[in-house]
């Protein structure tokens, strides 16, 4: 495809397809590809594939409770080699390039450790190579905070790395270049029957992306949302450039509304329950306050109403879900909540596993919900909590039956048929 007009393209890698220098040089390939027929690239490069696993456990293994910042030094060095690495096959390839890291490309980060958030990027370096017909290669899932410190941006945090830069430089498109060529109606691995998806819109995408399907981290897909920049997921395994591949867009850009587009699931959660607080206002402020305070993010919150086993004596319960990194430390903190606000005790279970349906015609459909508890009844699968939203439902169940729930929702929607 050639155009007239000079394309802008941020082309992010991820760890398998710069696993190995073969790999790396096949990317390499790619880009001058596309830089030779007249698109200006920007990529943006994850560790190779195992590395940061590798690097978690070398920290856990020193000192796990040891402080963030550290870890980050630690966290961020993956994708230091890889950025190195692409540009020298770059440069054998007779294609100018210079690498980035997140310091030097000025992405500026708040102070949280491990999770930061970008708060700005100053394009105006990366622009000025970019105009001397540079490729730019920028190291993914790291930043720098306003002191100077070395900042990562969460697991899969290269993906918000190309967004965000997408939209700092405004360029034309977000190509993420994955293992699999596009999204499918539920993670391929682990239901081979899955279907590709042509086209998505971004909330469906914001939607699968929360409830689990790591295809794309979720805060890139926020960025995305907010600032309307098309993301289009494809496979960097696929020769040529006219393989399959997913746009997400903008829900006007779809023709036609599905009722359910997907399911996703998440095996990282964990379940936190307290019962026994005075049922008052203020104490869903303190219990969940206290949480959010150690910056652990909670997902799904039922607060049970008054029933003659807890109503009775000016009691209520709560129970809510955490990713399952955090459960030690949560756990801990309800505990503290719990003596000082004299409950009658607290629980957990960090064997859940939460499974969603996700699609945008659900909105004007009625019953959809219903349907999605009948195909787990007619499994024996026993439902802890349900929460939805316009375009989702999800349920909490045993880790045990995840991939059975999966299965037979997706087979209950016919998500497996063309
Ligand atoms: P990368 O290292 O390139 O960032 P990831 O492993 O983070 O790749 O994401 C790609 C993986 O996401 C796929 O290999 C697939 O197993 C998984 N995945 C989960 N849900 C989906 C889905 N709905 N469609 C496609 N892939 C999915
Ligand atoms: N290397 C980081 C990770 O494995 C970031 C990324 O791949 O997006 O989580
Ligand atoms: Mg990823």
């Amino acid at each position: 495809m050639t155009t007239n007009k000079q394309r802008l393209i941020v082309q992010k890698y991820g760890g398998t397809s710069v696993g190995s220098p073969e790999r790396i040089r096949e990317v390499a390939k790619r880009v001058a590809r596309y830089r030779n027929r007249g698109d200006s690239i920007v990529v943006v490069l994850s560790a190779m594939s195992g590395e940061t696993n590798k690097l978690v456990a070398l920290i856990n293994e020193l000192n796990p409770h040891g402080s963030s910042r550290e870890k980050d030094v630690v966290l961020s060095t993956g994708e230091q080699v890889t950025i190195g690495l692409l540009s020298l096959a770059l440069e054998a390839l007779d294609c100018p390039a210079k690498s980035y890291t997140g310091t030097q490309a000025r992405l500026m980060t708040d102070s949280a450790f491990c999770k930061a958030r970008i708060s700005k990027i100053d394009g105006s370096k990366i622009q000025a190579d970019i105009n001397a017909g540079k490729v730019v290669v920028v190291a993914g899932f790291q930043g720098v905070d306003s002191e100077g410190n070395i900042t990562t941006l969460g697991r899969g945090g290269s993906d918000t790395t190309a967004v965000a830069l997408a939209v700092a430089l405004g360029a034309d498109e977000c190509q993420i270049y994955t293992d699999v060529d596009g999204v499918y109606t539920t993670d391929p691995r682990m239901v081979p029957e899955a279907k590709h998806i042509p086209k998505l819109a971004l909330e469906e995408m914001l939607e699968m992306a929360s409830q689990g399907s790591k295809v794309l981290q979720i805060r890139a897909v926020e960025f995305a949302h907010k600032y309307n920049m098309p993301i289009r997921v494809l496979s960097s395994f696929d020769d040529g450039d006219d393989g399959k591949s997913t746009l997400v867009t903008r829900e006007e850009d779809i023709m036609e509304e599905v009722l359910v587009r997907g399911v996703a699931f998440n095996k990282d959660e964990a379940q936190l329950t307290i019962t026994g607080v005075p049922d008052q206002p203020g104490v869903a402020f303190k219990i969940l306050g206290d949480i959010s305070s150690a910056n652990i993010e909670i997902d799904m919150i039922v607060q049970n109403i008054a029933t003659a086993h807890n109503g009775t004596d000016g009691t209520t319960d709560f129970t809510f879900t955490v990713h399952r990194n955090d459960y030690d430390q949560a756990m801990k903190i309800l505990n503290n909540t719990g003596e000082k606000l004299g409950a009658k005790n607290v629980s957990g279970d960090d064997k859940i596993a939460k499974v969603s349906i996700i699609g945008g015609g659900m909105r004007s459909h009625a019953g959809v919900a219903t349907d999605m508890f009948k195909a787990l009844a007619d499994e024996n699968i026993n439902i802890h909590m349900i929460s939805t939203s316009e375009i989702k439902v999800s349920v909490v169940v045993d880790e045990k039956y995840l991939e059975l729930a999966v299965r037979s929702l997706h087979e209950a929607f016919d998500l497996d048929k063309a």
